[in-house]
């Protein structure tokens, strides 16, 4: 892999929001490509091409990951076919790194 970009923003109701997005590796394999550039897309515009949109967890549980100084992270159930799929994706990394 080839490094990532952060960026930084504030929800509406004032929490900040880390974002690590993954470059897209020049020479990987188009469904690597293709997965981790949706990932990107998905992070940016709250919605992966395959309609999946991105869920933060509820106030609470941000409220009570604040007071006790941990970290909440978004989720994305991707359709089955995306590349963006956790499984699919890690296996084909592992794939490409052998
Ligand atoms: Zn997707």
């Amino acid at each position: 892999m080839s490094g990532f970009d952060l960026a930084i923003a504030e929800t509406w109701d004032g929490d900040t929001v880390l974002f690590a997005l993954p470059h897209v590796p020049d020479d990987a394999p188009e469904p690597i490509r293709e997965g981790i550039a949706r990932r990107r897309i998905t992070a940016i515009q709250g919605r992966c091409p395959c309609g999946a949109g991105m869920v933060l967890p509820n106030r609470a549980a941000r409220r009570a990951a604040k007071r006790s100084g941990r970290m909440v992270h978004m989720t994305v159930e991707h359709e089955d076919d995306c590349p963006a799929v956790d499984d699919v994706l890690l296996a084909a990394i592992q794939e490409w790194k052998r």
